[in-house]
């Protein structure tokens, strides 16, 4: 899942962007509000996390002129307890969260997740298809009755794959929502990270659900699709 992070204190985002990188999450960084407000209107985020006092344009501003743009990306906003601002207000001007500075990390992965389900009726809190089961809440997924370990970018991979199964991804697609922007590899890296997946999710069990379509990407589908 991609994130965008508005954050003016660099020390907090740079342990965002580690801490969230580390769960799994795709994040992109900037630190002031106007250049927020561009990347989220430009770019197809999962999530914003917004900070309020910024500089050139504050979190408010940002909530309130991405509403009126037609962005509907939930957002989740910091606040300070001894800011000018009422918590309320967050919620009034267009942000569907808020969580009060100082917090603590795991709080803010889960309000993340919670926001991510609630984000879109498509977006079920367990993903299925066939047997394959995968609790992003949890952090867990199974085929069957079988648990099987992934890391985190495996398993960003199979819930994008899921949150869009039936349907073709490309490669650059995938590298948009799974891997962060300033990725600048090589986008075979997918192919690697789909045979490892194919390894644990398809091998052992003898099935085929990921499939490689020629020139255009990957499909997730059922068994006998
Ligand atoms: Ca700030």
């Amino acid at each position: 899942m991609r994130v965008l992070l508005v954050e003016d204190e660099e020390s907090l985002a740079k342990a965002l962007v580690r801490g969230l990188g580390a769960e799994g999450f795709a994040v992109d960084h900037v630190s002031d509000g106007a250049e927020g407000f561009w990347q989220a209107k430009e770019y197809p985020y999962d999530v914003v996390i917004l900070d309020i006092m910024l500089p050139k344009m504050n979190g408010y501003d940002v909530a309130r002129r991405l509403r009126d743009a037609g962005v509907w990306t939930p957002i989740l906003m910091l606040t300070a307890k001894d800011g000018e601002y009422d918590e309320a207000d967050a919620l009034d001007l267009g942000a569907d969260d808020y969580l009060t500075k100082p917090f603590h990390f795991v709080v803010l992965v889960a309000r993340l997740r919670a926001l991510l389900r609630r984000g879109a009726p498509e977006r079920p809190a367990v993903l299925n298809v066939d047997d394959l089961e995968l609790d992003p809440a949890a952090h867990t997924c199974r085929r069957g009755e079988r648990d099987i370990p992934l890391t985190p970018r495996e398993f960003a991979l199979l819930e994008y794959l899921m949150r869009n199964h039936g349907r073709v991804v490309s490669k650059n697609q995938i590298l948009t929502h799974v891997w962060a922007e300033d990725f600048r590899g090589d986008p075979n890296l997918v192919e690697v990270y789909v045979g490892y997946l194919r390894k644990k999710v398809d091998a052992p069990f003898g099935c085929k659900s990921i499939r490689t379509v020629r020139g255009a990407g990957y499909l997730l589908g059922r068994h006998d699709a």
